[in-house]
């Protein structure tokens, strides 16, 4: 006898494709929840260290080299893969956004850029000093430097990079929010104000702490210009992940680092810690109120 039984018929939502930060043309989309980025030597080797590292909970799970139309991509886990039209947020941890080699680099031969001196410009116009307006042009170390000190990288260790909320609304324009108060806004309107979804930031942020403080990776890397994506949806799923891995590189001589100690040159210290303490504590301030 046949007789009808309930059966469930699973497919996969179609989601916008959403990035918050870099070149519009380095993502594509990968098989089934997966993400293709543009080929990158470091992140690769960083991607592939983390899989065996206590850190691999919190990174998009890495599948490794694929040729796509002639080009090389790495690919991973898309992590927005398991929500219901989520809100996405960036968040670029650590003091500084360079690397000290691209420093060193950048100060070898210091040409005069009209490039960075409009964009210096565009930021704060007041920023150039009276020479450097003369000339149009500032050199690139300059840039580089002056950059970390307009947002909240060099006074708090992290700064927000992007936000794409539920409603559709976004927002990549965050190059002058530097005040502790106007971050805190920042986060808070990005929860919409629901402590249930900011006490599991929170939590996944403390675990996240306190595995980075017992990784071998994270002990031996400078960790430079990566992010913290949080992801959050209306059925109450929250979590961070680790992203970006383009400028973390293994430190020299085996070199261990703070990640919480001051930088000055050399030292190689990112603030990752220090940045993320920061952060920790001001959405317990949040989950408080
Ligand atoms: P930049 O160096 O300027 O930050 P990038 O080209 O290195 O950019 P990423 O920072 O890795 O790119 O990613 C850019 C954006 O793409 C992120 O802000 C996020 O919105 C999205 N994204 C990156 N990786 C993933 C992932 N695994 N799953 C879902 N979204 C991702
Ligand atoms: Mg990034
Ligand atoms: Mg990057």
């Amino acid at each position: 006898v046949l007789k009808y039984s309930p059966f469930v018929v699973s497919f996969r939502k179609h989601y916008p494709w959403v990035q918050l930060s870099g070149h519009a043309g380095n993502f594509q989309a990968g098989a089934n929840g997966r993400i293709l980025k543009c080929f990158c030597q470091c992140e690769q080797r960083s991607l592939e260290q983390l899989m065996g590292d206590p850190l691999r909970p919190f990174v998009p799970t890495y599948y490794g080299m694929v040729q796509q139309d002639g080009q090389a991509f790495n690919q991973m886990e898309d992590l927005l893969a398991d929500f219901e039209a989520p809100s996405i947020m960036d968040c670029k941890m650590g003091i500084r956004t360079y690397l000290e080699e691209e420093l060193v680099k950048a100060r070898e031969r210091p040409r005069p850029r009209k490039d960075m001196y409009e964009k210096m410009v565009a930021v704060d116009p007041g920023a150039p000093t009276p020479e450097e307006h003369a000339q149009g042009a500032v050199t690139k170390p300059r840039y580089m430097q002056w950059r970390e000190t307009m947002s909240s990288t060099s006074t708090l260790g992290f700064r927000i990079e992007g936000i794409k909320k539920a409603d559709g609304t976004c927002n990549t324009n965050f190059k002058k929010t530097q005040a502790l108060e106007q971050v805190t806004k920042v986060l808070e309107d990005f929860m919409d104000g629901d402590h249930r979804i900011l006490r599991k930031y929170v939590t996944r942020l403390e675990d996240l702490r306190d595995t980075l403080e017992n990784s071998p990776f994270f002990e031996t890397h400078e960790v430079v210009g990566s992010s913290l994506l949080f992801v959050h949806d209306h059925t109450g799923l929250a979590k961070v992940w680790m992203i970006d891995f383009g400028k973390t590189v293994a430190l020299p001589d085996h070199q261990t680092l703070s990640h919480r100690l001051p930088w000055a040159e050399g030292n190689h210290e990112d603030g990752y810690l220090w940045g993320l303490d920061n952060l920790i504590c001001l959405l317990q301030g949040l989950a408080q109120s």
